[in-house]
């Protein structure tokens, strides 16, 4: 099943690309493997998935020691403080870095372990109150205050949209998100020396973040299945 579900989602990333004049091989699927066991994340990387999102440290701590390491993971959830040294241990990318006292946190156990860590900055695109992110009009300050930090190399921005059954509804959201995003390349704010990434786009609307411009889209359920 997972092996079907890959092969599919594969040829609508490729479709979305084309259709949208964009080289498919510049987006990037992130498997998302949350509440998803060891055996499962194997078959997928038997298909040859390499990239992983995991949401939370704990349970991602047992499954990456279990696991190969050519598996390239990537942190998308929320990040507490008194996790991050974990954090910059276990993971490659870091997309959720939303406030200053967590970068801070996260360049100094880099820097303690020898680590350039790649991160994406987490908008709050939509400005949900209850959801994790910056608010789109504070991005450019944290952008500016992680510049100096020399264990981090900024690679782009990630966001997660209001929830819509209607893909369509979320378009506006991916624009602005991408405008953001080649604003700030413009500026000079993310790494020079490695391709940028704009995360967005899961199960139910990636197709219309590719045409969107994402280079990453992080999908669960369309791969795994449901999540229980
Ligand atoms: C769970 C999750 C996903 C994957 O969602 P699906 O709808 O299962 O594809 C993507 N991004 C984030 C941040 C998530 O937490």
């Amino acid at each position: 099943m997972i092996r079907d579900n890959l092969t599919t989602i594969r040829q609508q990333i490729f479709d979305a690309a084309e259709r949208s004049g964009r080289d498919p091989l510049k987006v990037q699927l992130l498997a998302v493997s949350k509440r998803f066991d060891v055996q499962k994340i194997q078959e997928a990387f038997d298909q040859g998935q390499l990239l992983f999102g995991e949401n939370y440290i704990q349970e991602a701590e047992k499954k990456i020691y279990e696991l190969p390491s050519s598996i390239s993971w990537h942190f998308i959830g929320h990040l507490q403080s008194n996790k991050a040294k974990l954090a910059a241990q276990l993971f490659q990318v870091i997309e959720t870095v939303d406030r200053l006292k967590i970068a801070k946190a996260l360049n100094k156990h880099a820097q303690e372990i020898g680590k350039t860590l790649d991160i994406l900055v987490q908008i709050n695109i939509g400005q949900e109150k209850q959801k994790a992110g910056v608010d789109p009009q504070d991005a450019e300050l944290l952008l500016k205050e992680l510049g100096n930090m020399e264990n981090l190399r900024i690679r782009g921005l990630m966001a997660m949209p209001p929830f819509s059954n209607d893909p369509e509804q979320t378009r506006p959201h991916f624009k602005a998100l991408r405008k953001m995003s080649d604003q700030f390349t413009d500026k000079g704010y993310f790494a020079h020396n490695a391709p940028t990434i704009l995360s967005m786009g899961m199960s139910n609307d990636f197709r219309v973040a590719i045409e969107e411009g994402s280079t990453l889209v992080r999908i669960g359920t369309s791969i795994f299945g449901k999540r229980t």
